[in-house]
């Protein structure tokens, strides 16, 4: 063998992996790994070691059938790749290879590394790239552990200040990955809190939960749809569904006592090969689940959408999209932190790899996150 193929890597996800030598070519086959909680499969992540020659590789993705992403448009599907420690670039588009039977594997032809070379559907974003942001902002960011996820992980939240009981200071409550595939909620959230960071003399009070799905994050689990209940439908305030929903709502009544509750914003993500742009959802702050947002949201939606630009958002910036899954209307993360806080809280949908034609970048994440750190600060001094 000229190749072997590690999945034990941070967030490592690949499952059906075989290694054929050709004629010309290595070729090396894998799919995403549904694991063992999944009802979707769409993350996949793996390092491809070289072990003998620098034969020509070819990447082969399996099971394509299968995977959460637009069937009819697998033409724009593009995997992320770096080698040998450099950094995450996208790979060129897919040669579509049909089977007999009607199936689709999506193939690309590239350069052998000197010595490994990595795939993922999206960037990577897991502990080590959160111990970065810790690290890059000098201990602004406190690193607390708040409480065990079930499969017995430490669940982190970051904090700028813990404030004071019945403290007035404005607070702003930030959460990402209750869908652990979408690590472009991550990217723009690391990009929020750098910005935060950078005018720290301005900021509220902040807390984050930067992975609500710690076990899918770390583990390299897609989590969407999970089993038996997914993540961002289970926080019922009544009867939550998960422990990682009861550690996050205590956590959130701990922040709500200690400032004066002023916006939650959850981060989402999907792989968008039909993408108009990032938009947001605004969740009512009430148990109904009828599609309305209060005057206070729609104004936070306008100011972010303001900052961010028409080059990154759907024109139809706010609106309440109906998603097909086994959880319609279930108690989101954003509509509890709304009913137990008060406070105007919100999703936001970011693609992953296209804003209508353009494609996006790692720098594009950084550019729209700090625009939204940008908006969170200007509006709050506005308005306090
Ligand atoms: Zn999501």
């Amino acid at each position: 063998m000229t190749y072997r193929v590690n999945t034990t890597i941070p967030c490592g996800n690949a499952g059906d992996i075989m290694i054929e030598e050709r004629r010309e070519r290595t070729r090396v086959s894998f799919a995403a790994d549904p694991h063992e909680n999944g009802i979707q499969t769409i993350w996949f992540n793996l390092r491809i070691e070289r072990c003998g020659e620098a034969r020509p590789l070819t990447l082969v993705l399996k099971h394509v059938d299968n995977m959460l992403v637009d069937l009819s448009r697998l033409e724009l599907f593009r995997p992320v790749t770096r080698r040998d420690g450099g950094s995450w670039e996208r790979l060129p588009a897919p040669r579509l290879e049909p089977l007999p039977d009607g199936r689709m594997e999506l193939a690309w032809d590239v350069t052998p590394p000197a010595e490994w070379l990595e795939v993922a559907i999206g960037t990577p974003y897991g502990m080590e790239q959160l111990e970065a942001l810790v690290t890059d902002c000098d201990g602004y960011w406190s690193k607390d552990v708040i409480g065990l996820s079930m499969g017995g992980k430490q669940m982190v939240r970051l904090a700028n200040e813990y404030g004071t009981v019945d403290g007035d200071r404005p607070g702003i409550y930030l959460s990402a990955r209750c869908h652990a595939n979408e690590t472009q909620g991550s990217w723009v959230l690391d990009a929020v809190l750098r910005r935060l960071y950078a005018r720290r003399h301005e900021a509220p009070l902040v807390w984050v939960i930067p992975f609500v799905n710690t076990d899918c994050v770390l583990d390299g689990d897609t989590g969407k749809d999970m089993y038996p209940w997914d993540m961002n439908r289970s926080f019922d305030p009544k009867a939550p569904t998960r422990h990682e929903t009861l550690v996050i709502q205590r956590d959130a009544r701990r922040w709500k006592t200690r400032c004066l509750p002023a916006l939650c914003i959850d981060f989402h993500g999907w792989v968008s090969m039909s993408a108009n742009g990032i938009y947001g959802i605004p969740t009512v702050p009430h148990e109904s689940h009828s599609p309305t947002a209060t005057w206070e949201q729609l104004e936070w939606m306008r100011a972010i959408r303001a900052a961010v630009g028409d080059e990154y958002c759907e024109q139809q910036f706010a609106w309440f999209p109906c998603w097909q899954t086994p959880w319609d209307g279930g108690w989101w993360l954003s509509r509890f932190l709304a009913v137990e806080t008060g406070a105007p809280a919100m999703v936001f949908e970011l693609p992953d790899t296209y804003v209508r034609d353009r494609m996006l970048s790692q720098e594009d994440y950084i550019v729209i996150g700090s625009r939204f750190g940008d908006a969170i600060i200007d509006r709050l001094n506005a308005i306090v």
